[in-house]
C-alpha cells in the first residue's frame, strides 16, 4: 500500500492481509439544489456553536431522529421530512406512532409521505424547501439543513480495483460470510463491508476477521443485531419485530404493557411507552424484544442474554425480580395475556429456524476455534 501523509510524506506498507474499514459518510443525494444549499451532516452539527433558529432535517432515519430531538431541547424550532409514511419505516406502525406523538409533544413538525421538489437559500443563513405531500405543494423556510438520508462508503482512491476488490450494486465491498472480499488476502468490516450500521456491529466484524486470520472459521451469519435509539426515551429492539415475523411468515404470540404497568416507571413519572416481545407460538422461547422506554437499552440488553441463552419466556414470568426496578416490568411483561398471530406457512419450519438463530453465531465461533 502507498500512503501520503498529512505533511506530503510518501510510505509505502507491505504485509500479507489487508483489512478495509473506511465506513460511510453522509449521502447528500441528486435533489435539486441541496448541495448547492451547503446542507449539514451529522458532523457539522456536532460542530456547531449555535442553535439553528429552524433546523429543516431530510430523513427520518436514525440519525435524523436522534439530531432532530437533541436540536428541539436546546431549543430550535425542527421540521422533519420524512419521504415514507412513518419515521423509521420499517420498524412497527404502532411503536412508530407513539415516537411520532411524542416529536408532537416536543413541538416537532414531522411531514411523511413529502418529496422534496427543491431547495434553494444557504443552510446557516435561510433555506427554503419544496415538497409535494398527498399532492399539495409547500414550501418550507428555516435557517439551516440537515441531511441525514442514507449513507455512502468510502470506496473511492483506494485502488481496490487494481487488487481485484469487487462491490456490490450498491458500492460496498462484496465479503463472503467470513468477511473476505473477493482478492486473496483482503478483508473487509463494518459499514464499508455493508454491514449493519452500528459500532458493536463493526466491532463483531473485527472478532470474526481476528479469528479467521488466526486459523477459525467465524462467521456473519445468523447474529443477533441489537440496536437503540438514544432518544429520550430510548427505542430498543433485538430479534423480531412484529413487521419482520409477519414478512417471513413466522407465527408468534404477542405480549405488550404500557410502561405505566412498570411501576418504577410510574416513580420516574415516564408512563406512555412501550414493552413487548414477541413468543413463539408453538414453544417458549421469545423471539423478539422492544422497548420505547426510559433506559430501554439496558433492558433489552438482559432480554437478549436470555435469547441467547435460550431461556423460556417463563424463566422471566417466574423470576423474582426487585421491586422497584424497570427490569422488574419484565416480569409483568412475561406475565401479561399473550394475543396469538398466525401466518399461514409452514411455521415450523421458520419458527425453528429462528429458535436457532441466537445460537448460530456462538455455535459458529467455537467451530472456529
Ligand atoms: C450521527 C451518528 C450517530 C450514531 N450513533 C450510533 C449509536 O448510538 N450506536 C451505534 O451502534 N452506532 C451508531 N452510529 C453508527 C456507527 O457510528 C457506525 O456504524 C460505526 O462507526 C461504523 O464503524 P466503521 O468502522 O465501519 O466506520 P467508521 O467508524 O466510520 O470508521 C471509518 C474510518 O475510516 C476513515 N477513512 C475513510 N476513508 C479513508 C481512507 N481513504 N484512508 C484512511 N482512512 C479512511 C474514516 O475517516 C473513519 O475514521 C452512528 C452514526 C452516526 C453517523
Amino acid at each position: 500500500m502507498e500512503v501520503t501523509l498529512s505533511d506530503g510524506t510518501l510510505r509505502q506498507l507491505r504485509g500479507t492481509n489487508v483489512i478495509v474499514s473506511t465506513g460511510t459518510r453522509a449521502a447528500v443525494g441528486a435533489i435539486p439544489g441541496l448541495a448547492e444549499a451547503q446542507p449539514l451532516t451529522h458532523i457539522e452539527a456536532l460542530e456547531l456553536d449555535e442553535v439553528p433558529e429552524h433546523l429543516l432535517v431530510i430523513g427520518g432515519g436514525y440519525i435524523g431522529i436522534e439530531l432532530s430531538q437533541t436540536m428541539r431541547r436546546f431549543g430550535s424550532k425542527v421540521s422533519v421530512i420524512e419521504r415514507n409514511d412513518r419515521l423509521l419505516h420499517r420498524e412497527d406502525p404502532d411503536v412508530i406512532e407513539v415516537l411520532r406523538s411524542l416529536f408532537a409533544d416536543d413541538g416537532i413538525d414531522t411531514l411523511l409521505n413529502a418529496r422534496i421538489k427543491r431547495i434553494s437559500g444557504k443552510s446557516g443563513q435561510s433555506v427554503s424547501i419544496v415538497i409535494e405531500q398527498n399532492g399539495t405543494e409547500k414550501t418550507l423556510e428555516g435557517s439551516h439543513v440537515l441531511v441525514a438520508a442514507g449513507r455512502t462508503p468510502n470506496t473511492e482512491g483506494l485502488g481496490l480495483e487494481l487488487a481485484g476488490v469487487e462491490l456490490t450494486n450498491r458500492g460496498y465491498l462484496k465479503v463472503n460470510e467470513r468477511l473476505q472480499t473477493t482478492a486473496p488476502g483482503v478483508w473487509a468490516i463494518g459499514e464499508v463491508a455493508g454491514s449493519p450500521q452500528f459500532t458493536h456491529i463493526s466491532v463483531d466484524d473485527f472478532r470474526v476477521v481476528r479469528d479467521n486470520l488466526g486459523g477459525g472459521n467465524r462467521v456473519t451469519n445468523g447474529r443477533q443485531v441489537p440496536f437503540c435509539l438514544f432518544t429520550d426515551p430510548e427505542f430498543a429492539r433485538v430479534g423480531l419485530s412484529e413487521n419482520e415475523a409477519k414478512a417471513r411468515g413466522i407465527a408468534y404470540r404477542l405480549l405488550k404493557i404500557p410502561m405505566e404497568a412498570v411501576l418504577h416507571a410510574r416513580t420516574l413519572s415516564e408512563n406512555t411507552r412501550i414493552f413487548e416481545a414477541l413468543v413463539e407460538l408453538n414453544g417458549d422461547r421469545i423471539l423478539g424484544f422492544t422497548a420505547l422506554a426510559v433506559d430501554g437499552g439496558e433492558i433489552m440488553s438482559s432480554v437478549q442474554i436470555a435469547m441467547i441463552a435460550g431461556l423460556p419466556y417463563t424463566a422471566f414470568r417466574d423470576a423474582i425480580l426487585t421491586h422497584p426496578t424497570l427490569a422488574e416490568g419484565l416480569g409483568a411483561l412475561f406475565s401479561s395475556e399473550p394475543s396469538t398471530v398466525n401466518v399461514k406457512v409452514d411455521e415450523n419450519k421458520i419458527v425453528s429456524d429462528v429458535r436457532d438463530e441466537a445460537h448460530l453465531n456462538a455455535r459458529r465461533a467455537t467451530r472456529g476455534k
